[in-house]
């Protein structure tokens, strides 16, 4: 690896990543030459082909990914039973030992960050830069939650003595096996973010990536593997609903982690609530982030911030800003810059660094397009795009133009649900005040955005916004780009549960359960 190449992070987006790119490339067309390989699933160190077999294509050019094989409920019981055998030795080992092997983790995703960019660019569609970002995000990830279990020492800690001879202390302790489920935008970052706080503080895991990203998800539990950890330690089961459903059902999962959309959220709190005893379920769901443009912004600034939010990653960002309310004094210029720099970007099959948008996930998102596109045709005006692209590349995918649309009512359901596509809605706003309270009048509270130089209208956005993550005056992105340490990401009202969000000092402690201790040391004395 060369360690004198920049680190692409989502906020450098100035920065010259010549070298990296061509690298990438390389590493592409290498990746390609692997295609349609056998993947089985890992089960207690072994490689295991349990369940049907079945193929995963590229969004970018419906190329063969390779065949993975989805475990059914007798897979994931021998998933599960190998990660409660391998339980008992992890917990017991000492927290130093695990942040150890956890960081050599970390030292392998770096080592072998170009190959595991190269295949989520496959399966998922990301562009260079989406790709390399996630990658190191997911190398931050290990290291910063490591870096949280020797900040608290393992979080052991003494506790007041009620009397002199009694020793008393607080330890929080590993639960036993966690499912993790993830889904397919970010599957190396979230995927290993969710396996490191769990395996850091203790637990077994059984993986189940999402059945676009499996070539990922393999990735992560070879790494895992090859960095040393006991078999069983992290198992892999791919496959869809009726793999994660499973787990759901099975009773020796001791909780579940879980990123993804807010319907499969609910489905999955709802059946385990209703399992013979509560167990943790830590879950972060979708989004309907807004921005607000006051007359103070910076506007060419605001422009770039909004468009990279909306329409990076094709819009496929829990974070990604779908909503931005503007001034009305200002809103036609806004909209004169916001659309020149939207229709300046570059659409197509991301095989070099300068694709911003590559395809949408799958012939759903597409249909989910149309029908949003129409609707906002119908019901408000399309500014810009709105079409499905054909033609060479764009045939190999489902291409679609980043949407700007404008005139929708402000409780039309384009305004208040998720569609998880590149679709802005745009609305001239009279008063900050209201346009906060509508942009918070949703069921969800992820991240929020602003542009204003004006103090108190910062003041009023940062106290007002509902949501965990709030972002002012950034042109590499509106509401998007958290990083590990950097940002904490904590999903409010329908975004989220805990009320403690990933990337933040909370996270791990989510994945132990607390255990007072007090000892009278002098009764066995004086027996
Ligand atoms: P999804 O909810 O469709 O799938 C997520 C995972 O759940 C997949 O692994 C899927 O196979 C699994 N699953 C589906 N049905 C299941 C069931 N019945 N039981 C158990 N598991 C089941 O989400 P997706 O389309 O992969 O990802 C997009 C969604 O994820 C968006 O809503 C997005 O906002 C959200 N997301 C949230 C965050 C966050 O941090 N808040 C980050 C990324 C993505």
């Amino acid at each position: 690896m060369d360690h004198a190449l920049p680190r692409v992070t989502y906020s450098n987006v100035g920065t010259d990543f010549s070298k990296v790119f061509v690298r990438l490339a390389t590493e592409l067309r290498a990746a390609a030459g692997s295609a349609g390989k056998s993947i089985p699933n890992l089960i207690g160190g072994q490689a295991d082909e349990g369940g049907a077999r079945y193929l995963a294509r590229s969004p970018i050019d419906g190329v063969e990914l390779g065949s993975f094989f989805e475990a059914e409920p007798a897979d994931v019981d021998r998933a599960v039973v190998a990660a409660r055998a391998a339980f008992p030795d992890w917990a017991g080992r000492s927290w130093k030992e695990r942040v150890a092997l956890m960081r050599g983790v970390a030292n392998l995703l770096s080592e072998y960050k170009f190959e595991v960019a190269a295949d989520c660019i496959r399966e998922v569609g990301k562009s260079f830069a989406e790709a390399m970002g996630e990658v190191e995000e997911a190398v931050d990830l290990v290291r910063y939650y490591s870096d949280q279990i020797e900040a608290n020492d393992g979080f052991y800690r003494p506790l007041a003595r009620a009397v002199p001879v009694e020793e008393t202390s607080d330890v929080l302790r590993p639960y036993g096996v966690f499912a993790v489920i993830v889904p397919f935008n970010f599957p190396v970052a979230l995927g290993i973010g969710m396996l490191a706080g769990a395996v850091l503080a203790g637990n077994a895991v059984v993986l189940k990536p999402s059945p676009q990203a499996g070539l990922t998800g393999a990735w992560l539990a070879r790494l895992c593997a090859e960095a040393g950890l006991p078999d069983g330690v992290v198992n892999l089961v791919c496959g869809g609903a009726s793999t994660g459903q499973a787990l759901l059902e099975h009773p020796a999962v001791s909780g579940y982690a879980f990123i993804g959309s807010h319907a499969v959220g609910t489905h999955i709190l709802r059946t385990v609530a209703a399992g013979a005893y509560n167990r943790p379920v830590i879950i972060e769901m979708g989004g309907k982030n807004p921005c607000y443009v006051t007359a103070s912004a910076e506007l060419d600034v605001a422009a770039e911030g909004v468009m990279r939010s909306a329409f990076g990653l094709q819009g496929q960002k829990c974070s990604s800003c779908s909503k931005v309310y503007v001034a009305r004094e200002i809103y036609a210029e806004f909209l004169g810059k916001l659309t020149e720099r939207t229709s300046a970007l570059r659409i197509g099959a991301p095989r070099d660094a300068s694709i911003f948008m590559g395809p949408v996930i799958n012939a759903a998102a597409g249909e989910r397009y149309a029908r949003a596109c129409a609707e906002a045709q119908r019901d408000g005006r399309i500014v810009s795009g709105g079409m499905r692209l054909s033609g060479g590349d764009f045939d190999g995918g489902v291409y679609v133009e980043p949407v700007i649309v404008e005139g929708l009512a402000a409780n039309h359901h384009l305004n208040k649900d998720e569609y998880f596509l590149p679709f802005l809605s745009v609305q001239p706003f009279d008063h900050l005040e209201q346009a906060i309270a509508d942009g918070n009048d949703t069921t969800y509270g992820l991240t929020a955005g602003t542009y204003a130089q004006d103090p108190a209208e910062l003041d009023l956005f940062l106290d007002r916004a509902e949501a965990g993550a709030l972002y002012a005056n950034r042109a590499s992105g509106a509401t998007t780009g958290a990083w590990p340490g950097v940002q904490t990401f904590c999903g409010w009202k329908g975004s989220g549960v805990a009320g403690k969000g990933a990337l933040g000092p909370y996270y791990v402690q989510q994945f132990m359960r607390e255990q007072s201790r007090t000892i009278m040391r002098s009764v066995a004395k004086a027996g």
